[in-house]
Formats: structure tokens, C-alpha cells, sequence
């Protein structure tokens, strides 16, 4: 069976984060990407300069079309630009049923500087879309913004798990930690000085969600996705000009050759 995962969020026309950078994730671990845009983004390597919400009566006709058309074996949801998009997002993601898993990623800031999140996101987070949640996903910011840097709050508010991204912490060793039940497992892996890089948490959670729509365990699908992309991380080297960089998902994709 191929993996079929549903993709909401935003597209990234640089193509460092979002949507596309989501479907070569799913392809690369050999899923199937269906991709659904809630957002348009004008953005590149310079700086996030503006969010262009599609109208929901577009999307949900995107989204119904998707459905219509075979199984969806785990959704991710990215970029959400706007409260009442997260509400809609929740109402929506009940036709998937209870048995397929979903993973919240929140996005509250873009490493290409200037995006500033509605102050009313976080908190239509918290009340809406978090509870739909098999797995959510926020840094260590986002858990602060959205449940006062609580993961016990989002277990709380509905969330089956909550993996706590530590990648924008300073230790010297850098700590996802996965909260489950009374469960806590942490996945300590080195700090890498790359600089910034754009896209990573995209990558982590689409990963994960290709993982979990094949029938990984959450704990598991956590596991390999994160030290997958330390092992991309790694092949990037020192930092070049500061610039946000992309990751080197092309670099790593199976060769077809030219003709
Ligand atoms: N733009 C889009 C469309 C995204 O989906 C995201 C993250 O999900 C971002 C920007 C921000 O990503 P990053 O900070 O990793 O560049």
C-alpha cells in the first residue's frame, strides 16, 4: 500500500517551506502528497512579506475533491494564516473519521523574518484545532504562545501527543521531547551550527505524518523522522552568506538520469 497524505497549509513559492517542500517529503519516503493550499505566501530567502488566505469556499472544494478521490492514510496540517481558517480547518478534518492520524504542526513565525502571526492564532490553536490532534507539533516558541509552555495543557485540550521541537533552544545538545500519556521520551541529538535553515519543521512533521500514514507508532514515526533530518542537517556544512538556506532535498533524491 502507498501512503496517502493530506497536505493543508500554505505554499511557499521559493520553495523552502509549505507545501511543496512537503509533497517531495512525502514522495521521498514513498508516500503519496495531497496537497491542499489554505494560504499563498510572497516570501523568499529575503524575508516573509505577505500572507494572501485562500477563500475557505475554494479550499473546501479542494479538500472535498481530495476525499472523493480514494483513502487518506494521515493529514498534516502546516501554515494556517488566519483564526478563522483554523476553525474552519477543525470542522473540516471530521470527514476524515476517527482512525487517521493528524498532526498539527502550528506555525507562528517564518526563519525568513516578517512574518508576524494574528495575535488571535494561538489561541483559536489552543480552543480548535489542537484537540484534533494525534500529534502536535510546536518549538518550544510556539508552546509558549499557544499553552503558556505547557505540554501537559495540550495533552489537556485534546492532543493524543505532543512532541516539543527543541531546535530553537540553545543547549548544547539539541531535544525533541515526546509527551504521551504519563509517557515522556526525549530524543537528544547533537546541536548542529548551520545557521539558519528553512523549511526544517515542514520537513520533520511531513516526514513524520508519511511515517504514521504507513502505520508507524507515534514514538516510532518520531524516532526515525528526526534522525533523518539531523542526517540531512549534517551533509549542509558551515553557514555561507547568514541568509536562511534551503535543505538539500535534491541532493539526497534517487538519480534519474538524463537521456
Ligand atoms: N511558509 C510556509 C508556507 C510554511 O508552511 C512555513 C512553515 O510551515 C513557513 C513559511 C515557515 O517555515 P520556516 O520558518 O521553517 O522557514
Amino acid at each position: 500500500m502507498t501512503p496517502r497524505v493530506l497536505l493543508l497549509g500554505g505554499v511557499d513559492p521559493s520553495g523552502g517551506a509549505g507545501l511543496t517542500i512537503d509533497a517531495t517529503v512525502v514522495a521521498l519516503h514513498h508516500g503519496e502528497a495531497l496537497p491542499v493550499p489554505l494560504v499563498i505566501t510572497e516570501q523568499n530567502r529575503h524575508g516573509f512579506h505577505r500572507q494572501h488566505p485562500v477563500r475557505p469556499e475554494v479550499w473546501c472544494r479542494v479538500f472535498e475533491s481530495v476525499l472523493a478521490d480514494g483513502p487518506v492514510h494521515a493529514a498534516k496540517v502546516g501554515l494556517i494564516g488566519d483564526a478563522a481558517t483554523v476553525r474552519t480547518v477543525a470542522r473540516e478534518l471530521t470527514a476524515l473519521g476517527p482512525d487517521v492520524p493528524i498532526l498539527v504542526d502550528p506555525v507562528l513565525s517564518a526563519t525568513a523574518g516578517g512574518y508576524l502571526a494574528p495575535a488571535d492564532l494561538a489561541p483559536a490553536y489552543r480552543e480548535h484545532l489542537v484537540g484534533k490532534a494525534t500529534l502536535f507539533t510546536p518549538n518550544v516558541p510556539e508552546l509558549l504562545a499557544i499553552f503558556g509552555g505547557d505540554a501537559a495543557a495540550a495533552l489537556a485540550a485534546g492532543a493524543r501527543a505532543v512532541l516539543v521541537k527543541g531546535g530553537h533552544a540553545e543547549d548544547p545538545r539539541c531535544e525533541d521531547v515526546l509527551f504521551q500519556g504519563r509517557d515522556r521520551i526525549a530524543f537528544a541529538r547533537e546541536r548542529l551550527v548551520v545557521g539558519p535553515v528553512r523549511g526544517t519543521g515542514c520537513v520533520l512533521a511531513s516526514a513524520i505524518a508519511t511515517r504514521l500514514a504507513a502505520g508507524a507508532s507515534v514514538g516510532d514515526a518520531c524516532r526515525h523522522a528526526g534522525d533523518w533530518l539531523a542526517a540531512l542537517l549534517r551533509t549542509l556544512g558551515p553557514p555561507v552568506d547568514g541568509l536562511p538556506r534551503r535543505l538539500p532535498l535534491a541532493r539526497i533524491a534517487p538519480r534519474i538520469e538524463r537521456s
